[in-house]
């Protein structure tokens, strides 16, 4: 059984995130989603558990694809879910610049225990982030294009 986990913020999950999902569902036999709190940032546009459901929703007819929250670090999540290994997604040089480090930090303090496996987003996906959704649908412009429509419709409704 081959099991990975993919750690982020996912405030909120986009098309971007998605499409990384996709393409380790055609290699693995089941992906840990970890929704990972406590990361010195300050609080997200979604609650936790807002962003637990939403992915949850989302993924619901996909039985090897499973949803969690979870505290500290990546590769201690990893170990304790059993998965072999932590999925990431490159969108450009700076994320590489990031991984590139992450992965390294990663193998060292779960003493090589836990790999990184980067997958490229695919081209209509590069400057998709979370943070830029955010921007755009503040500035009240069509977002279909970079998230589900269970998120936008969250979104909706966070805008009140
Ligand atoms: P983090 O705070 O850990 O970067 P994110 O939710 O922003 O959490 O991203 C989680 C992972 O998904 C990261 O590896 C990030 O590079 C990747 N990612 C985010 N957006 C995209 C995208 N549009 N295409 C491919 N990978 C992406």
């Amino acid at each position: 059984m081959k099991r990975v986990l993919y750690p982020g913020s996912f405030d909120p999950l986009t098309l971007g995130h998605m499409n990384i999902i996709n393409q380790a569902i055609n290699l693995f036999d089941e992906i840990y989603i970890a929704i990972l709190e406590n990361r010195n940032k300050k609080e997200g546009m979604f609650t936790y558990e807002e962003r637990l459901e939403l992915i949850k929703k989302i993924y619901d007819n996909y039985p090897q694809v499973k949803v969690i929250l979870a505290k500290g670090a990546a590769v201690d999540v990893a170990l304790d879910h059993n998965c072999q290994a932590i999925i990431r997604g490159l969108r450009s040089l700076s994320d590489f610049d990031y991984e590139v480090g992450m992965q390294q930090i990663n193998k060292e303090i779960s003493h090589n225990k836990v790999n990184t496996i980067c997958f490229f987003a695919d081209k209509e996906y590069q400057f998709v982030s979370s943070s830029m959704v955010k921007e755009v649908f503040y500035l009240g412009k069509d977002i279909s294009k970079y998230v589900n429509p269970t998120i936008e419709k969250a979104l909706v409704l966070k805008r009140g």
